[in-house]
């Protein structure tokens, strides 16, 4: 099993580095090979994706990646920003599915703006289809019309095969949990999302287990605050499911404990925190490394198939934190204040 590691730019390598310590202490067989992305890729080889470090993810089965950005390179060329690495690695992996859980472990129930009852507990997985949509539609631009006022124009599409490639991915995750798909659309007045509706319907017959529910997304948007716990798996459109993924980070309050996993057709990933570089505090060792580990667990799950393993390392994680540990970002009163260092050394502890 081969894995690129990314650590990139600020916090990046600190956090991967909790990763990488918590992947070697479960003694799998893992070839994991580091390469520089984003500022990282821009200094090594003057290109904020190296050719070098493209074909290392090529060539792995899985992508395990930091953070990318810095301020300091906000100067650049666009084309050479970190942040261009980041979105040309995954139109060159073809990475359509981005999978971002938002789980709430009840001792940070206190770190959300939501009343605890509301969100204590929250295990939601929200799938947004990554390459389609408004985002990559044609027409799209801003020209100049006879009159001389200027019109922009984007445009939604979704064939039927794009459609059905990310609600497989969604119904075969909805199995493996409480097999509870909810699609959002805005199927009353677009028609792209009607055929969206229409196509889920017809991929439900393939699943008999799992209940297929539709919710328009301006209701989605209002139920995820008011009672988010209803909710199992969701999947979505690109730029739908770009808003409801970020409200959902929201609702644990921690931008430090999400995972991602964004993944191709054969479930070959990259696996990232849902967080940045986070600059202000790079090199202070104070960084939470636990969404890294987090995404880490993600990928035995979604690239290797390992469940056991990856619930090993959620277990560690849970038990780290019901022990008190906790790093700067998600402290309370009494607890056991941690480095990032020593947060991945407590999850390797308690993996045992
Ligand atoms: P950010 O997520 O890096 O930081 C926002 C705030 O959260 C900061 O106060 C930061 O200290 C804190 N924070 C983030 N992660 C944390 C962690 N693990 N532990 C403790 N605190 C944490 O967002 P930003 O400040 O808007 O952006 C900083 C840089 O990151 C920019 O260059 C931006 O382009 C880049 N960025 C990269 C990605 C990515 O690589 N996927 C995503 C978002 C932003």
């Amino acid at each position: 099993m081969k894995i690129a590691v990314l650590p990139g730019d600020g916090i990046g390598p600190e956090i991967v580095a909790q990763a990488v310590k918590v992947l070697n202490a479960l003694n799998l067989n893992l070839t994991m090979t580091e390469a520089p992305i984003g500022g990282a890729g821009y200094e090594a080889a003057g290109d904020p994706l190296p050719d070098a470090t493209l074909q290392l993810a090529k060539d792995s089965d899985a992508v395990l990646l930091g953070a990318v950005g810095d301020w300091k390179y906000d100067k650049l060329e666009r084309h050479l920003r970190p942040e261009r690495g980041l979105l040309r690695i995954r139109k060159e992996l073809n990475l359509f599915a981005n999978l971002r859980p938002a789980l709430l472990y009840p001792e940070l129930a206190g770190a959300s703006t939501l009343k605890p009852e509301v969100v204590s507990g929250l295990d939601l997985m929200i799938i947004r289809e990554l390459t389609g949509d408004i985002y990559f539609g044609q027409p799209r631009g801003i020209s100049t019309l006879e009159n001389g006022e200027r019109e922009g124009i984007n445009t939604m599409r979704y064939n039927e095969s794009e459609i059905k490639r990310i609600g497989r991915v969604a119904f075969d995750i909805a199995m493996k949990r409480n097999k509870k798909v909810c699609s959002v659309d805005k199927a009353n007045v677009l028609e792209t999302t009607e055929l969206w509706r229409q196509v889920m319907i017809e991929l439900s017959a393939e699943y008999p287990e799992v209940e297929l529910s539709h919710m328009y997304v301006d209701n989605a948007a209002m139920q995820l605050i008011r009672a988010p716990k209803q909710f199992d798996v969701m999947v979505t459109g690109n730029i739908f499911g770009d808003i409801l993924s970020d409200e959902a980070s929201m609702l644990t309050g921690s931008i430090g404990m999400l995972p991602s996993a964004s993944l191709d057709a054969n479930n070959k990933g990259m696996y990232e925190p849902s967080h940045g570089s986070a600059p202000d505090i790079a090199g202070k060792d104070i960084a939470n490394p636990l969404a890294t580990i987090l995404s880490a667990a993600m990928m035995l799950r979604y690239t290797f198939n390992d469940e056991a393993n990856a619930v090993k390392v959620e277990n560690a994680c849970k038990k780290a934190l019901a022990q008190g540990y906790r790093t700067a970002d998600i402290a309370t009163e009494g607890c056991h204040l941690l480095g990032c260092n020593a947060m991945g050394d407590a999850v390797v502890a308690a993996l045992n």
